[in-house]
């Protein structure tokens, strides 16, 4: 008698599938990469839950490692989060302000998410415009104050103009208000709303080119605009004091580059082959120390400190507090507290705040030299 299927039980090749074990993933260490099924297995039948990796010595916990890792709900690389990316965004960039916090929250093995990375950029790029809102307000504050104190005319829409123009464009050679005054000579009288319709659009072509140092102003020649077609020349100061740029961009290109320092340091000290986009993603939240190394660099002034000279003394020739020094001090400071952070909780590397100092003083160290070599070129 032959066999006869029986039409009750699944078909073959159903039970086949059933019947054989799904592909395990294979086990690799979060940080370096090995391969490590051998010893998870061998350490797991000796009823051992914890190990080390036997390339790089790092810690792991085998059932944690078989897991797939999670991601913090509010973390902007997070894949199944149920906050939606500007809520992400804002909580990842909060917790920069801590930041052993926020690197003990982020583990090694979370997949890297290039959206998550510029989202991540793009609010980078918010907070410096609003720290050169900052700056451009520092310098029409007064003006508006004084406009008021003297009560003089059109005070409140001057005002407004200048505001308006240092939110939308911080770094504009031209001041709201004057755009305001030439748009309503070459409107004339009466018209407010075809003022205010002009001046808005002239703003919006200053954010779109903000490097614009002209405008042009119409109409024909009139009682109120005896000059006819004008030209005007931006006369607001530049955002960045003079000679303030070298020692800021060298601080910003430190701050980025500080996790490849890494890489210069002996093996003891970084103790193995740490993955590539282990780098990219310390380098990508280190760019958020360029807004407090910009504001510090804008505020340096404020305080009494000068730019230009040597960068060696904290005092310069003129017996003023040398505002490049103080800035690439402060600089190494907050690049070498990031790096300790960012090895020790995130890379979870032995001696850690001897790897975060060596790496911002190796990082700020080189980009000097780099821009001091571009000069003598
Ligand atoms: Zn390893």
């Amino acid at each position: 008698m032959g066999h006869v299927p029986d039409k009750s039980s699944p078909n073959t090749k159903n039970a086949w599938r059933v019947a054989s074990p799904a592909p395990r993933r294979s086990l690799e260490c979060p940080r370096c990469g090995h391969h490590l099924d051998g010893n998870a297995d061998a350490a797991e039948a000796r009823g051992e839950t914890r190990g080390v990796c036997t390339e790089c010595a790092l810690p792991v916990e085998w059932s944690k490692l078989r897991a797939d890792a999670i991601a913090p709900k509010w973390f902007v690389e997070a894949q199944h989060s149920k906050y939606w990316w500007p809520r992400r965004l804002t909580g990842t960039l909060l917790r920069c302000v801590r930041p052993f916090h926020f690197w003990s929250a982020i583990d090694l093995a979370i997949p890297f998410s290039r959206r998550g990375a510029i989202v991540f950029l793009i609010g980078v790029a918010a907070l410096l415009h609003v720290v050169a809102v900052g700056q451009r307000l520092a310098y029409v504050g007064p003006a508006c104050l004084d406009r008021f104190r003297w009560k003089m005319r059109n005070a409140e829409t001057e005002s407004a103009a200048d505001i308006a123009l240092a939110i939308v464009a911080p770094t504009a050679r031209f001041e709201g208000s004057d755009i305001l005054s030439w748009t309503r000579s070459e409107v004339g009288p009466g018209a407010a709303s075809e003022v205010a319709l002009r001046t808005a659009a002239r703003f919006a072509l200053i954010a779109i080119s903000p490097m614009r140092r002209e405008m042009s102003f119409g109409g024909a020649p009139t009682a109120w605009n005896p000059r006819g077609p004008t030209q005007i020349t931006g006369r607001a100061p530049e955002l960045f004091w003079p000679d303030q740029s070298d020692s800021t961009i060298a601080s910003s290109i430190a701050a980025v580059l500080a996790p490849l320092a890494m890489l210069l340091l002996p093996t003891s000290l970084r103790r193995a082959r740490i993955r590539p986009r282990h780098f990219v993603r310390v380098s990508l939240y280190a760019s958020v120390l360029i807004v407090p190394i910009v504001a510090t660099s804008l505020l340096l002034p404020h305080l009494g400190a000068m730019y230009g000279g040597s960068a060696i003394s904290f005092i310069n020739l003129y017996g003023q507090p040398n505002a490049d020094a103080i800035l690439l001090a402060s600089a190494t400071l907050f690049i070498s507290i990031w790096m300790t952070a960012a090895a020790g909780r995130y890379l979870r590397l032995p001696h850690a705040a001897g790897v975060g100092l060596s790496c911002g003083l190796i990082a700020v160290l080189t980009s000097m030299l780099v821009l001091q070599w571009r000069w003598v070129m």
